[in-house]
């Protein structure tokens, strides 16, 4: 029989880094810097709803924690720590030691330690509600609202291959053995871009990341901004893996338009800055794609080279809808 703190000790109790405190006591301790703001986030990942009972349990620990990562880099906010509140029906050591496995191996590259969280029997399934927290400095924190008419739009990484991969795994679209290698790494070890998004502060306006489409998520950069959009989908960075399994151009229009769970950056900044843009990208080995411009006029456009394309009809996900 392990008790609750048997738990806690073997799978979740690290050695927090120098000025910290970390598991054990009734709350944990963070260093932070002066003048910076303290940046948070919360995100809970139920069975079932966000993935499925049999997945890879060392890539579940791994993408808990990168969602939520994501909004940090989102924010340009540098990690500090993070909380995990944990619910499992029942004590089963190998998917315990994997799920931690994968999580703490990010957290450590991520310099993100795990401080603190909470540990329950569930009378269902697997719930997980992780927190992260991190710090800005007031004026670098990438604001939805920051973004102004003539601005460029921005992305990190490839778009589509997580909706393909989850359509493939649902029976939503023919198995395709191939197709799904290509894909599924994108949908279950998600690599936020930390040290790029850090990178931009004093460089981009407004930044989101992409969690539930490109179209909605840049919606609320929209939104926020009291301002439209021009996209371009000819500059779209369609996966590789989409683009060689010789899928629908229908198919592949709503994957990379409406695609959820890229957790890649969408971000805006003046063009004066594309060389700079250019330049970090390659320093870093970032992929960027310019893909679009903000305008004053609101709505969000969509073309192809110079024909006008229309939008999907479902622009992303919606828990509630
Ligand atoms: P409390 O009674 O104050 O809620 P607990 O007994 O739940 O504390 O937890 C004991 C210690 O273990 C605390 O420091 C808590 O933050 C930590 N802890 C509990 N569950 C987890 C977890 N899943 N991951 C990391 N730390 C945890
Ligand atoms: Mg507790």
């Amino acid at each position: 029989m392990s008790t609750e703190f048997d738990l806690i000790a073997r799978y979740f109790d690290r050695p927090a880094p120098p000025g910290y405190l970390g598991v054990g006591d009734d709350c944990a301790l963070i260093p932070l810097t002066p003048g910076h703001r303290l940046a948070t986030s919360t995100d809970l990942l139920i069975q079932g709803r966000h993935f499925f009972p049999d997945m890879d349990p060392r890539a579940l620990g791994h993408k808990a924690l990168a969602v939520n990562l994501s909004d940090l880099a989102a924010m340009g906010a540098r990690p500090l720590a993070c909380l995990l509140g944990l619910s499992v029906p029942s004590v089963d050591h190998a998917w315990l030691e994997a799920f931690a496995g994968g999580f703490h191996a990010l957290a450590q590259r991520a310099g993100c330690p795990l401080v603190g969280g909470d540990t329950t029997r569930s009378e269902g399934g697997i719930a997980i509600s992780v927190t992260v927290m991190g710090e800005v400095p007031p004026g670098d924190a990438l604001r939805r609202s920051a973004a102004r008419a003539g601005d460029d739009i921005w992305l990190t990484g490839t778009l589509g291959a997580p909706d393909v991969a989850l359509r493939l795994l649902q029976g939503r679209l023919p198995p395709d053995e191939r197709l799904l290698a290509g894909t599924r790494r994108r949908l279950e070890w998600p690599e936020p871009p930390l040290a790029f998004a850090a990178a931009l502060a004093g460089i981009a306006h407004a930044a989101l990341d992409i969690s539930d489409g490109l179209v909605q998520d840049l919606g609320h950069i929209l939104k926020a901004s009291a301002c439209g959009a021009e996209l371009d989908y000819a500059e779209l960075p369609v996966d590789e893996a989409l683009a060689e399994a010789g899928l629908a151009d229908e198919l592949i229009r709503d994957a990379v338009l409406a695609g959820g769970d890229v957790y890649q950056l969408c971000f805006t900044a003046a063009p004066a800055e594309r060389a700079r843009i250019l330049d970090l990208a390659g320093h870093m080995a970032q992929r960027v794609s310019r893909v679009g411009r903000i305008l004053a006029a609101p709505g969000l456009r969509l073309r192809h080279g110079d024909r006008a394309v229309a939008l999907p009809a479902q622009g992303g996900f919606d828990h509630f809808s």
